[in-house]
C-alpha cells in the first residue's frame, strides 16, 4: 500500500472587514488568497479504468472546489453577521457573504474544510489546506492535528 499526498493550488480575491478588531483589517479591503489543497490516498489500480494510477483526478478536485469555494468566495465581500451594516451592503451590492464568524484567515480555514470534507470521494482523505492572505501569512490545517 503506498499512500500518496497531491496538491492542487487555487486563487481568488476577496474583501472582508473584521469587525470590532484593533487593526488595520478593521476596515474593508481585499487581498489576493492563494489555496492549496492537499489530500491523500492511493492511486487507482485498475487498468481498465480512465482514472487509473491517479489518487484523483486533478480536474475532479478543481471542480470541487471551483464550485464551492471559488465561485461563492472570488469577489465577494466577506463580513460577519455582527457587522451593522452586512445586509445593506448585501442588497446594494449582491456578492456579499454573510457568515457566522469572523472572516480571519483562520476562521476561513476552518469554513473551508468544513465545506470540502463531505464533498470528496471515499477513498480520499483531506489532509492538509493551507490559505495565504498575503505572500507572507497564510493560516494552515493538518488532518494530524485535529
Ligand atoms: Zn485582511
Amino acid at each position: 500500500m503506498t499512500v500518496i499526498r497531491v496538491t492542487k493550488e487555487f486563487k481568488f480575491e476577496m474583501a472582508h472587514a473584521l469587525t470590532n478588531y484593533d487593526g488595520k483589517c478593521k476596515y474593508i479591503h481585499g487581498h489576493s488568497y492563494v489555496l492549496k489543497i492537499t489530500v491523500s490516498g492511493q492511486p487507482n489500480r485498475q487498468q481498465n479504468n480512465p482514472k487509473v494510477g491517479m489518487v484523483i483526478d486533478f480536474g475532479d478536485l478543481k471542480k470541487i472546489v471551483n464550485d464551492n469555494i471559488i465561485e461563492p468566495f472570488d469577489h465577494a465581500l466577506v463580513l460577519s453577521k455582527n457587522a451593522k451594516l452586512a445586509a445593506n451592503l448585501k442588497q446594494e451590492y449582491q456578492k456579499v457573504e454573510i457568515v457566522d464568524y469572523q472572516p480571519t484567515c483562520e476562521n476561513l480555514v476552518i469554513h473551508f474544510i468544513e465545506i470540502l470534507q463531505p464533498l470528496l470521494p471515499e477513498n480520499i482523505v483531506l489532509h492538509h489546506l493551507r490559505l495565504n492572505e498575503t505572500a507572507t501569512s497564510y493560516a494552515e490545517w493538518f488532518a494530524d492535528d485535529n
